[in-house]
């Protein structure tokens, strides 16, 4: 099997684009489908201090490496979730990893602001792990990255985690997260930073192989709450299409953002914050933000817990 740029023998078979690469031909055809995503969707430009919402895992060090080797100015934001073994180790890849590029890595312990981790958080308020994990994520890093000058956040979220979850929406027709969805979340508010998502033209075994390739020390292991996720099966039936019909994922994903409008007009004040929560200031819905109920709520059943073990 030859390289099909430049004939050397090739690494990696791509079926979707019916193409084989070699090692430095791949690792260009990477930089070029995240400099393409940036540019198609209009993501952020030269002038932007970018945020790399670094997880430990694949995907968000391949794309931060990437961004740096594109040139962007980035920074690297990171939040201990409290998820004991798996949370010390990401965070171990991270800062090894922001050691090696010589960038600069924000560590943000969710323990600080609740006095605990994401498991009592979740059995506290009787709320599913995944679902408090990500309220509270979606605030950190937009807070975070506003206070420490960023102008742009970019999550690590590929080609099969937003066709998957795009597939998921749809079968249930869930015309409200249809209309959020996108490869950017632009700014309704000063305080809300714009989101983008610069890996969604590559698929998890391009990635993989890429960080293979560059040599990136990643966690291996997913998190404990992922497993069974609906989204795991939605991925694996869309690979059995893909094997079937190569190319099918990135052609459903794209058509879908061509016409993600339609969704989006169904919900003209959705993305509005009209408030500023009355305890952080941040972009709200209501007076108080999701983050600062929460917040709330756990910080009374500790103390009140406290109080009737010391009675
Ligand atoms: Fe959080 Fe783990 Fe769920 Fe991901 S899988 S949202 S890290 S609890
Ligand atoms: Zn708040």
């Amino acid at each position: 099997m030859k390289c099909k740029i430049c004939g050397r023998p090739a690494v990696i078979k791509l079926p979707a684009h019916n193409i084989a690469l070699c090692e430095k031909c791949f690792e260009e055809f990477v930089l070029r489908r995240v400099k393409n995503a940036i540019k198609t969707y209009k993501m952020f430009t030269k002038d932007d201090k970018v945020a790399v919402a670094v997880s430990g895992g694949k995907d968000s060090l391949a794309l931060w490496d990437i961004l740096t080797r594109l040139g962007y100015e980035t920074g690297g934001i990171h939040i201990h979730l409290g998820i004991g073994k798996y949370s010390d180790e990401s965070l171990q890849k991270a800062e090894n990893f922001a050691k090696k590029i010589n960038s600069e890595l924000t560590v943000i312990y969710v323990r600080d602001f609740f006095g605990t981790g994401i498991p009592e958080i979740a059995k506290i308020t009787k709320r599913k792990t995944c679902s408090v994990c990500g309220t509270i994520k979606r605030y950190l890093m937009n807070r975070f990255a506003y206070e420490k000058g960023y102008t742009v956040l970019a999550t690590g979220h590929n080609l099969d985690d937003e066709a998957s979850t795009l597939l998921g929406n749809l079968l249930y027709w869930k015309d409200l997260y249809l209309a959020r969805k996108g490869p950017v979340l632009p700014s309704t508010h000063p305080k809300l930073i714009r989101k983008v998502k610069p890996l969604v033209f590559l698929t998890e075994r391009e990635i993989a192989a890429y960080t293979i390739l560059r040599g990136i020390d990643y966690i291996y292991e997913e998190c404990p709450h992922a497993a069974g996720a609906t989204s795991i099966f939605h991925k694996h039936v869309l690979n059995e299409i893909e094997n079937y019909s190569p190319g099918t994922k990135l052609h459903f994903l794209k058509g879908f953002y061509e016409r993600k409008n339609i969704f989006a007009r169904l919900y003209p004040e959705e993305t509005k914050m009209q408030h500023e929560c009355k305890e952080c200031g941040y972009p709200s819905s209501g007076e108080i933000c999701g983050f600062c109920k929460l917040r709330r709520r756990v910080k009374e059943k500790l103390e009140n817990g406290r109080e009737t073990t010391t009675a």
